[in-house]
C-alpha cells in the first residue's frame, strides 16, 4: 500500500488553517524558503517541526499522545555472517517498513537510536483514535519485517529466526518541544516515553506489548488480550502489559 500522499500539510492546516503546500508547482515558493515534507512524516511540514518555538512561542507543550518504540532483535548477531553493506541494508530497510507502517497511520517517526525507532501519534496530526493507530501501526511493522526477514534469509540462505521486531507503547500526557541547549532536538519526554520503552525492551522479537491505557483506548483491538506481570529495569512494582 502506498502512503497517501498529502497535497497540502496536514498538520498545519489541523492547527492553525492555513494551506502550505507540500508537492507540485505551488510548493516552489515554500520550498525555496526552506518549508517543505518533514522527514518525520512527509504530509507533514518543517513548519510543524519549528511549530514550537515560531508559532506557538513555546518551548514545550504537554499533549495527549500515543509512543511507540520498535527495536530490531537479533541484528548484531547476523554481523558475524553479513557484510558491513548487509548490516547497513539491513537496518535501511527495517527504518522504512516502520516508517511506511507509522506514515500510513498518521504517526511520526521521531527518532532512530541504534537498532530502534521511537515514534509520537497524535502528532502534529491529530487523530483522536491514536492509540489504535499506533497498535495497527505495530501490526503492520511485524507484518512488513516478517515478509522481508523470509525473503532476505531465503535469499542468503540462513535461517533468521532470532531476527525479529520487539514493540512497546504507552498512551497519555506527554511533554512534546525543543530540549537540549548545544544540540536541539525536536522530541516527547516523560513518563508515557520511558513506560514505552520498558515494555519495548520487555517484548520478545515478534511481540508487542502494549499498556493497560492503549488497551483501554485501543478497545475493541485487544479485547482477547490477557495481562501478564512484567518486572521492568527502574520501576520499583511489575506493571500489566497486555500483548497486542
Ligand atoms: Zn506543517
Amino acid at each position: 500500500m502506498a502512503l497517501h500522499q498529502a497535497k497540502i500539510c496536514i498538520g498545519c492546516w489541523q492547527q492553525m488553517h492555513v494551506p502550505v503546500p507540500l508537492r507540485g508547482v505551488l510548493s516552489v515558493p515554500f520550498r525555496m524558503v526552506g518549508i517543505r515534507p518533514s522527514r518525520m512524516n512527509p504530509n507533514t511540514c518543517t513548519i510543524c517541526e519549528l511549530m514550537f518555538t515560531k508559532v506557538m512561542r513555546a518551548r514545550k507543550v504537554s499533549i495527549d499522545a500515543t509512543i511507540m518504540f520498535a527495536d530490531l532483535r537479533g541484528y548484531t548477531s547476523l554481523s558475524q555472517s553479513l557484510s558491513p553493506d548487509a548490516m547497513s541494508g539491513l537496518l535501511d530497510t527495517f527504518y522504512d517498513e516502520c516508517a511506511s507502517a507509522i506514515w500510513e497511520h498518521d504517526g511520526l517517526l521521531n527518532k532512530t537510536i541504534g537498532d530502534a525507532v521511537m515514534a509520537v501519534f497524535n502528532f502534529p496530526i491529530r487523530r483522536p483514535d491514536h492509540a489504535k493507530q499506533a497498535v495497527l501501526a505495530a501490526r503492520e511493522i511485524q507484518e512488513r519485517c516478517r515478509a522481508k526477514r523470509d525473503s532476505l534469509m531465503g535469499t542468503l540462505g540462513m535461517s533468521g529466526t532470532e531476527l525479529g521486531v520487539g514493540i512497546g507503547i504507552d498512551t497519555g500526557q506527554i511533554s512534546f518541544g525543543e530540549f537540549g541547549r548545544s544540540h536541539r532536538d525536536l522530541t516527547a519526554i516523560g513518563t508515557v516515553v520511558n513506560t514505552a520503552s520498558r515494555a519495548q525492551s520487555a517484548a520478545q522479537a515478534g511481540q508487542i506489548l502494549v499498556t493497560p491505557s492503549v488497551r483501554e483506548r485501543a478497545a475493541p483491538e485487544l479485547s482477547g488480550s490477557q495481562a501478564q506481570d512484567y518486572r521492568l529495569k527502574g520501576f520499583e512494582s511489575a506493571i500489566e502489559l497486555y500483548a497486542a
